[in-house]
């Protein structure tokens, strides 16, 4: 038995031959590597680009000035602690309070999921969409897992979790409320999916943010519409093909389509 485990190389001359080795262990995997490159000097150069300024005004758009330093964070290389004592030395409190509190959001997940380990997986409330946890599919779709829904825009975005392992914020959020609202998949399913994948994956942050969107821990569910995403992701998804068509809607109209049994009154 013994024999058969082999120990993986770890130290290589540069990345070129780290990745041919990769390749020669994986010949199956043809999938481009991801933009995103781990190493300390990576995540130093991405602290020395961040504008928060810019961040302020446009992190909700797909196209806009988020850090991309989530990676690093989730693999031990940069602290929240020191990253915010070296942002406090470059910028006034007033213009790194949006960022500030995007980690504050992630320390929130990560205090609960050390007060309460054992519920990671668990719903930390019922849904307040109509339906009980034992109506969501307990199996990813294989159209969605292999990104051939047919729609084009959620195509798009899970080619960008398969090949890149990143996903912006906002794209989190379409991808994950599509799967748990939109085809009824329990937000555990959703979950275990994204942490394969994302090279930030990171289970406090990942699965309370899912279940912020299934609304097992959140007032509402959160779901989005082709207006939304025409204003925040037009620039980087076809958000024009007619196979988006689906969320064509005003919120209300999705609500009443996607949550038949709440009254009108809960929609609202
Ligand atoms: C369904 C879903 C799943 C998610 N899964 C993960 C995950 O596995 N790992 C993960 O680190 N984040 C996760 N997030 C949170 C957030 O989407 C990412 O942290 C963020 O997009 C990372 O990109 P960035 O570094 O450019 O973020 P920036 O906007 O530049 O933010 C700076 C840092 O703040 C933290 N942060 C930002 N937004 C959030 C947030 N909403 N919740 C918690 N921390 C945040 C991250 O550490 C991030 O690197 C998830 C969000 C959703 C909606």
């Amino acid at each position: 038995m013994a024999s058969c485990l082999q120990t993986l190389t770890s130290q290589f001359e540069n990345r070129q031959a780290m990745i041919d080795y990769f390749s020669l262990l994986m010949p199956s995997d043809s999938a481009p590597l991801s933009e995103m490159q781990g190493g300390m000097s990576n995540a130093l150069t991405r602290i020395s680009q961040l504008n928060l300024e810019a961040y302020s005004r446009d992190r909700n758009y797909l196209t806009g000035h988020v850090s991309r330093l989530s990676p690093y964070i989730r693999h031990g290389l940069l602290s929240v602690a020191d990253l915010n004592g070296t942002l406090a030395q470059q910028y006034p409190a007033s213009v790194r309070a949006r960022f500030i509190q995007q980690l504050a959001w992630r320390d929130y997940f990560h205090q609960m999921h050390s007060a309460r380990p054992t519920q990671v997986w668990q719903d930390a409330e019922t849904y307040k969409t109509g339906f009980s946890a034992k109506d969501y599919a307990q199996a990813l779709p294989e159209d969605i897992a292999l990104g051939q829904t047919g729609i084009k825009l959620i195509d798009q975005l899970i080619d960008q979790l398969l090949t890149q392992g990143y996903l912006h914020n906002h794209a989190r959020l379409y991808l994950a409320s599509y799967v748990v609202h939109w085809r009824r998949v329990a937000w555990q399913v959703g979950a275990r999916w994204f942490l394969v994948h994302l090279l930030d994956g990171d289970i406090a942050s990942n699965n309370y943010s899912w279940q912020w969107v299934a609304s097992t821990f959140s007032a509402k569910p959160y779901i989005f519409n082709l207006d939304n995403l025409r204003r925040f992701a037009g620039e980087t998804l076809d958000c024009d093909h007619p196979t988006n068509a689906l969320f064509d809607a005003s919120y209300e109209a999705l609500a009443e389509q996607l949550f038949p049994y709440l009254t009108s009154e809960a929609n609202g």
